[in-house]
């Protein structure tokens, strides 16, 4: 018996691009119902984040015109993640599910890999580019760093890979059963285990439409990853903290038995370098544990990660 697929793509402000990406789907969808690969109840899922523009009333419009196409409308940009993680809780009847980005920049073929890898038993596969000719200088430079020092903190990551994946019913329970509210997925799907399975693709340009992961976006969701998955940054802090004790205290003998010899009067130099380089080093200590206070905060506070507006996606055996 074929499996239910559902296809969840988050999409924010994505008007000039749906409908291409929804008929690029439905024909990938259309091939793999027909080869009997997945079944006939499979999905297209939008999951539109709080769009200020015309993306919902499209998202409606391309349900009428096939019922393979569903949408849910989350009350407010809940951001690309949490828009992720709505997806999977509503299709959390399907077999499998993949998750792939409205702009068309991963390659949709790479969905008739992945479900063949899952029919063959692989939990999880993991869309890896496998270049990075479409992103400028600046984004491979960040992005090559932030890889970097998520394996020297030890997060588990994969690199390349962002969030276009396929899991299939086991990897979603085990998923939906992480409580805490702000997740980072790529570092969480390596970590739930099972069988894991590669699929590489060329990454293209965006379709159309400008990227919605400005540079204020990024850096938080580095500052996310990092600290979600790693409490390294402040071992850090410690250790650096006992070094530099250690060597004020060989200065602080240095300064006395000079001082005992009179040859020396140390002057303001040692005075105001000491302030300065104390002054910034609390307030990187206090940055940091600022940032997981911070977190431990967001997490008592126990909030919704979105609140659904309206959904046309139906579970099984539900009327639509
Ligand atoms: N996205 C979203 N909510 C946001 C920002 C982005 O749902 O607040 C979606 C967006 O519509 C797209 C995906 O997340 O489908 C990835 O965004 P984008 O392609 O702009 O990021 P980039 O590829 O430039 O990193
Ligand atoms: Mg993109």
């Amino acid at each position: 018996m074929s499996k239910k697929l559902v296809i969840v793509i988050p999409a924010y402000n994505e008007e000039p691009v749906i409908e291409k990406t929804t008929a690029i789907l439905l024909s990938i969808l259309y091939k793999l119902i027909n080869d009997d690969k997945i079944n006939a109840e499979s999905k297209i899922l939008y999951v539109d984040d709080g769009s200020k523009d015309n993306t919902w009333s499209m998202i409606e419009k391309l349900h009428e015109q096939d019922g393979h196409v569903v949408g849910a409308k989350l009350a407010h940009n809940a951001g690309h993640q949490n828009a992720l993680i709505a997806g999977v809780e509503i299709a959390r009847d399907s077999d499998y599910i993949v998750s792939i980005d409205a702009d068309l920049q991963d390659d949709p073929n790479a969905i008739i890999e992945m479900v063949n890898q899952a029919n063959n038993g692989k939990n999880v596969v993991f869309g890896i580019r496998n270049n990075r000719d479409s992103d400028t200088w600046f984004k491979k430079t960040t992005a090559g760093a932030f890889y970097k020092v998520m394996n020297l903190l030890g997060v588990e990551s994969i690199p390349n890979h962002a969030d276009f994946r396929l899991i299939d019913q086991r990897v979603i329970q085990a998923f939906l059963s992480y409580p805490e509210r702000e997740m980072f997925l790529r570092g969480i799907f390596p970590q739930i285990g099972f069988q894991q399975g590669k699929v590489f693709y060329a990454r293209a340009e965006r379709e159309a439409g400008e990227t919605k992961y400005p540079l204020r976006k990024m850096l938080s969701f580095a500052m996310d990853g990092i600290t979600s998955f790693s409490i390294v940054p402040i071992k850090m802090i410690r250790n650096s903290g006992l070094i530099i004790a250690f060597i004020s205290f060989l200065f602080m003998i240095w300064a006395v038995v000079g001082r005992l010899f009179g040859h020396t009067t140390l002057g303001w130099p040692s005075i105001i370098i000491s302030i300065w380089l104390f002054g910034g080093l609390q307030l990187v200590a206090l940055g940091v544990i600022g940032e997981y206070i911070g977190r431990i905060f967001m997490e008592v506070k126990h909030r919704p990660r979105y609140v659904l507006d309206v959904t046309n996606y139906s579970q099984e055996g539900e009327d639509v």
